[in-house]
């Protein structure tokens, strides 16, 4: 190497230390500025002073003979890190320790790179940790292992990353930040060879989806799937194969010691990838930036219902920067509408707004109110959990909330998912929110055609719509009546059809399901089977609503999670019925727990209703424990009745004979 070269890369090195030294000096004063600032009611980006300031230095530039744009380019970057520092330096309690932050893939994948742009004002104080698919990164934050998952949610060429959006319906998280990373997908290879002798190319489907007219012009070059873009890159550098390529970004190339063959190879060469960093909790942002909102929408089964929506928004100058429809996995044909908006919920516009859209809606979920990534600047941070403040996220009555690890437990079913009271649909009747008392009654087992028959009638002229009869009887002795089986299921089907009436009966065996529900319009999961989670599962996968009964030694997060069982397999018609648990007391059949009514209510969206004939075990004392049950809230109750309950094959003591039962329902309905 010749002495003037040498000389020249030592006084180059000079002045990259020096460029150093002077960001070192510039952030020293941003942090003065920020002490400063830390009155909240002084803005953070002083947007007339930075366009002022760009100006001045690509004037600068230009004196100096440098490209303008070059300069600003690296002069937004430095103003955005600013913005984020100050917002940073201000936190008014600082996190104790890292924060960890999870995202799916190797080394130099895209998620790491928009991650560590994201987390760079706190660089110090996060670390990140890759995982091997999306589920497992937010499983890590379920946990607690991560305090934020960091996952793309869309691509600007191939759409939405419907996984993320999944997940993030499904667990009770929240997103508190996002960041926008253009995407520059290179061609890497192990040596510069000639593009002809690229044989193999291997990327993650989207990449590959998104460079495929290059690939395509390539000849005899297959294309093989990998897990992420920076995985196919590593497995190319570990294979040696010459005739190997990746479709990865420079840091990849970098990171694995590949070489660029060929840069910008998708078909668009503006290809940006939105990321959104993922929560437990909600978090306090700074008002002072600009923020955006997602929120997840369910609309009512109304015409119109999704317009309304919309025109509420626009009524109040809230502009929607994104709309997208996914099915909903709980009833087939209806909608989930995942909405993107400008604006924070702390602005009073939007709060009004979305009060409005609540009113049209089924379900109105606030996924995130965050600081938005903007071209210019991007203000994305993050401050730990605020403490006492929830901006409009669902309440729980200000009570005390449930030990975290108890909720992970049941994240569809907390109350936490939805604001609103979940309601169901059976045979025209609404049971759970604000809908009348619900009244179901029959049988404790199908035993005759002229009992079921006189069952049904009793219920019809009562006004009820639901007439219960057990086929399949759990019973603790098997010498007992166990029960007329499908026999028993056909008679009760008759006998509702004949009255106009729908029919829940138990399920026992997972196997059952299926014949059972094509009989039936609701299925009951007894207290002896509340954690038989093979039938939970099965059942869950069925279209049919599910009362599920409490376990007779199940405490309220175990019934709770028993009923997440079913949830998490798509089916959300889910009813809770209290039916009494063991206790000490022997003078009742069991202890009717009606304490747990206010507590589930508090607890989860479903409704809740109550069967005071097994608690009790005698028919005295039915009557006033449904008034009981009504005073505290349920949504409705089960009673066994019976024609003759003396002659009855089962329960026949806590069975109300028909002309008692008329009287309740009497009351019932007064
Ligand atoms: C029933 O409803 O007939 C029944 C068996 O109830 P549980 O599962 O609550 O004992
Ligand atoms: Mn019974």
């Amino acid at each position: 190497m010749s002495d003037s070269l040498q000389s020249l890369r030592a006084r180059l090195d000079g002045v990259d230390s020096r460029v150093i030294e002077a960001l070192a000096e510039r952030q020293q004063l941003v942090s003065e500025i920020a002490s400063l600032k830390n009155d909240p009611n002084l803005p953070l980006h002083d947007a007339q002073r930075e366009r002022e300031l760009l100006s001045r230095l690509s004037a600068l530039a230009r004196d100096h003979g440098l490209d303008s744009y070059f300069v600003e380019t690296i002069y937004r970057k430095i103003l955005n890190h600013s913005v984020r520092f100050q917002a940073e330096h201000q936190t008014p309690a600082r996190r104790n320790g890292t924060t960890r932050v999870a995202y799916q893939g190797v080394d130099a994948c895209y998620s790491q790179i928009a991650a560590r742009s994201f987390f760079a004002p706190f660089s110090t104080s996060t670390s990140l940790h890759g995982y091997r698919s999306f589920a497992a990164a937010i499983d890590a934050l379920v946990r607690g292992d991560a305090e934020v998952a960091f996952l793309p949610i869309e691509n600007s060429l191939t759409g939405s990353i419907n996984e993320t959006y999944d997940l993030l319906r499904t667990a009770n998280l929240h997103i508190v930040g996002e960041e926008v990373l253009r995407i520059e997908h290179c061609l890497l290879a192990i040596d510069p060879v000639p593009l002809g002798m690229i044989r193999r190319i291997s990327s993650h489907p989207q990449a590959l989806a998104q460079c495929n007219s290059f690939i395509e012009s390539l000849e005899e070059c297959r294309k093989e799937i990998a897990d992420d873009t920076a995985k196919a890159a590593m497995e190319v550098a570990e294979s040696g194969d010459l005739s190997r390529g990746a479709i990865a970004s420079e840091e990849a190339a970098t990171r694995y010691g590949l070489q660029v063959i060929k840069r910008n190879v998708s078909q668009q060469k503006d290809n940006y990838t939105r990321f959104v960093a993922i929560a437990r909790e909600f978090r306090q942002t700074d008002h002072r930036l600009p923020h955006k909102t997602s929120l997840l929408l369910t609309t009512k089964h109304e015409k119109g219902a999704l317009a309304r929506c919309l025109d509420a928004l626009a009524r109040h100058d809230v502009s929607l920067t994104k709309l997208e429809s996914r099915p909903s996995a709980e009833q087939p044909w209806q909608y989930l509408f995942y909405i993107d908006h400008e604006g924070g919920t702390h602005e009073p516009q939007v709060g009004q707004a979305l009060a409005e859209v609540k009113e049209y809606a089924e379900d109105l979920r606030v996924l995130g109110s965050y600081p938005r990534s903007g071209s210019a600047v991007t203000e994305s941070f993050l401050i730990p959990p605020a403490t006492g403040r929830e901006d409009v996220q669902p309440k729980s009555n200000g009570a005390a909330r449930p030990p975290a690890a108890e909720e992970s437990a049941y994240r569809l079913t907390s109350r936490a998912q939805r604001t609103s009271d979940s309601t169901i649909k059976i045979n025209g009747v609404e049971i759970g929110g604000d809908a009348p008392f619900a009244l179901m009654a029959g049988p404790c087992s199908v035993e005759s055609r002229d009992q079921i028959m006189a069952c049904a009638r009793a219920v019809h002229e009562a006004g009820g719509k639901l007439l219960r009869g057990g086929c399949f009887k759990p019973r603790t002795s098997t010498y007992d009546f166990q029960g007329l089986g499908f026999e028993g299921l056909t008679l009760l089907h008759e006998a509702a059809h004949a009255y106009g009436l729908a029919v829940v009966t138990e399920v026992l065996h997972p196997a059952d399901v299926d014949a059972v529900a094509r009989e039936c319009d609701m299925l009951q999961i007894g207290a002896r089977n509340m954690q038989n989670f093979a039938l939970l599962k099965t059942v869950g996968k069925a279209r049919l609503p599910v009362l599920l009964k409490r376990g007779l030694m199940a405490s309220i997060a175990e019934w709770l999670a028993a009923a997440e069982y079913i949830m998490a397999e798509g089916n959300k018609r889910v009813i809770l019925c209290e039916r009494g648990i063991r206790t000490f007391e022997t003078a009742t059949r069991n202890t009717l727990d009606l304490s747990s009514i206010p507590v589930v209510r508090e607890r989860t969206h479903l409704p809740v209703i109550v069967d005071p004939s097994h608690a009790a075990g005698r028919r005295e004392w039915v009557a006033p424990l449904v008034r009981a049950a009504r005073a505290v809230g349920a949504h409705g109750v089960m009673i066994e009745i019976h024609p003759e309950p003396e002659k009855a094959l089962s329960d026949g003591r806590q069975s109300l004979d028909l002309e008692s039962f008329k009287a309740l329902s009497r009351e019932i309905a007064a």
